[in-house]
């Protein structure tokens, strides 16, 4: 099956997708980290998408959209894939049933997080990722903190706070455009019939794996 998450930032996406790809099978295919992973090695992709991402803006589908091709294309993606971080416009989402159409595939289920907005910037100045590239794990200072202050419980490298979300106006901005141009994504997925609505929060007391176990119930 194909699998979009879908959210706001800080939702949990990422925790949702890592949580599903293990149980199924199916990778978890997040733009963000191909994005940052090219910026760590200096490729021309990461040389061009940082430009974009520095400044808060969306990289443009001349470079995002031939990228998920070639990851949708790979071998590992032949029986479904969690994709976390695209679509992020009506756009993309119309290339997406484009690209798995041509396969004879479809998007499956769009899961939709939603967490109250103070709750999100909180859990985004909190956030803390593993530095190293293969494992990419995140923690979080006050929700879920490492059992080694600013060590990884996987694999032991050093946790870091992402550039991107350390000010708070940054983080603003980012979701601002999540409200202008992804947020949309949420009538056009309804309109398919595939979209369910999942609420991420420390209020109600309903995590990530809460969700992913939601999931994978209705999946079975
Ligand atoms: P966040 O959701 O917190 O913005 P991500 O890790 O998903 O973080 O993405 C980091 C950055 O990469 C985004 O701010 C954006 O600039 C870029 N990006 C990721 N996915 C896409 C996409 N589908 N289209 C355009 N830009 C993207
Ligand atoms: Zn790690």
């Amino acid at each position: 099956m194909y699998l979009i998450m879908l959210g706001a930032q800080g939702t949990g996406k990422g925790t949702v997708a890592g949580l599903l790809s293990k149980s199924t099978g199916w990778p978890q295919i997040s733009t963000g980290d191909i994005f940052r992973a090219n910026i760590s090695e200096k490729t021309e992709l990461g040389n061009k998408a940082n430009e974009y991402i520095s400044k808060g803006q969306l990289v443009p589908d001349e470079i995002t959209v031939p990228m998920v091709i070639d990851r949708l294309a790979q071998d590992d993606c032949k029986n479904g894939a969690i994709l976390d971080g695209f679509p992020r416009t009506v756009e993309q989402a119309k290339k997406l049933d484009e690209i798995l159409s041509q396969k004879g595939k479809k998007v499956d289920m769009v899961i939709n997080l939603t967490t109250p907005r103070d709750e999100i910037i909180e859990r985004i100045l909190n956030r803390r990722v593993c530095s190293n590239p293969q494992c990419k794990a995140t923690y979080n200072l006050t929700m879920h903190p490492s059992k080694v202050e600013g060590i990884c419980d996987n694999c032991g490298a050093k946790l870091v706070q992402r550039e991107d979300d350390s000010d708070e106006n940054a983080i603003k901005q980012r979701l601002a455009i999540y409200d202008e141009k992804t947020s949309p994504l949420i009538d056009f997925y309804t309109n398919k019939g595939v979209l369910i609505t999942e609420e991420v929060s420390e209020r109600i007391n309903r995590l990530g794996k809460d969700v992913a176990e939601d999931v994978l119930k209705r999946i079975k």
